[in-house]
């Protein structure tokens, strides 16, 4: 069974993990219409009263702009005040990672955002490493990622999330780690839950928001931190046969944090990577705030 941590905020109040159900008649059960979010904190390695949560802000605005999708009006400071005092009631004491879900909570029956409750819950559950540190293995998916026009990539919508399902399990058992999953149009997109980037010729690459991918946060901080060291960087298009070629391979995401890809496909990528290298490295001080020039992307949660 997971750790998940003790307290559930559910139905506007803390209560114990356990006691926080609901109805098979759900709505968003059925019919996939929540959204969520999904960030991490640590117990600040520099004193034991604080917990710290990595982009908190920008985390709350994107669950915000998801419910706006869903026609629920939900501020982001009012994600971001609950989910302060949720870290309060656990206080958690290892690497954890937190779930707020918007969705549309009423019983019944037909699909629809109109005329039916929703409701926002957070929970939490204890986690070290998603994916392997030492690299992971990828398939290019059957499955294609989504498009806007049928469902809005901007949000973190759960029903979108059977493409990702599909893709995981189809990968996972053919002996792949992850699913990278290309678009419509055959470029690159993302993989089942993280961002990809390659590295040619000392640049990083990654497709743009055009390509059908999600907002991700920690994508966003591996392009500042890249600019920061100086690293170019170009967003565009990413063809499949550049993920057999290129000198390095990442996944960015809140569980993956910064994974290299050792193979794509039946292709063998090389093992040294200077870059993914420094940038998890530069990743991983930073959401142990020991990098004073990114601390504002720390958010310290005293829990007394
Ligand atoms: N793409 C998808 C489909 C995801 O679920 C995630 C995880 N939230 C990401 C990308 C990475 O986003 P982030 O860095 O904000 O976690």
């Amino acid at each position: 069974m997971d750790n998940f941590l003790p307290i559930a905020y559910f139905k506007n109040q803390f209560i114990p993990f356990e006691q926080a159900n609901l109805s098979i008649a759900t709505h968003a059960l059925h019919y996939g219409t929540g959204a969520f979010g999904g960030l991490r904190g640590i117990p600040d390695p520099a004193n034991p009263n604080q917990v710290l949560l990595f982009r908190l802000d920008l985390h709350a605005k994107r669950l915000s702009n998801s419910a706006k999708l869903l026609n629920f009006d939900l501020p982001a400071d009012k994600i971001q005040a609950v989910i302060t005092d949720f870290v309060k009631q656990n206080k958690p004491k290892v690497s954890f990672y937190l779930r707020p879900f918007v969705y549309t909570s009423g019983l019944g029956i037909a699909p629809r955002l109109h005329k039916i409750e929703k409701d926002f819950f957070v929970y939490g559950i204890e986690l070290g490493d998603y994916l392997s540190p030492e690299g992971v293995s990828c398939r290019i998916s059957s499955w294609c990622r989504q498009e806007d026009r049928s469902l809005p990539l901007r949000g973190k919508i759960s029903g979108a999330y059977i493409t990702s399902s599909l893709a995981k399990t189809e990968a996972v058992e053919s002996g792949f780690d992850e699913a990278i999953l290309l678009n419509s149009s055959g470029k690159v997109s993302e993989a089942s839950g993280m961002n990809v980037f390659i590295v040619r010729n000392g640049a990083i690459i990654t497709p743009g928001f055009e390509q059908d991918i999600l907002e991700g946060i920690t994508r966003d901080s591996v392009l500042t931190i890249a600019r920061d060291l100086g690293i170019p960087v170009v967003e565009r298009p990413v063809d499949k046969s550049e993920l057999f070629i290129a000198d390095e391979v990442f996944l960015s995401g809140t569980a993956a944090k910064v994974t290299p890809v050792k193979q794509v496909e039946t292709y063998h990528l090389p093992k040294e990577r200077p870059i993914t290298d420094a940038l998890r490295e530069k990743i991983t001080a930073i959401t142990e705030n020991r990098d004073s020039k990114y601390q504002d992307w720390v958010f310290p949660i005293a829990l007394d």
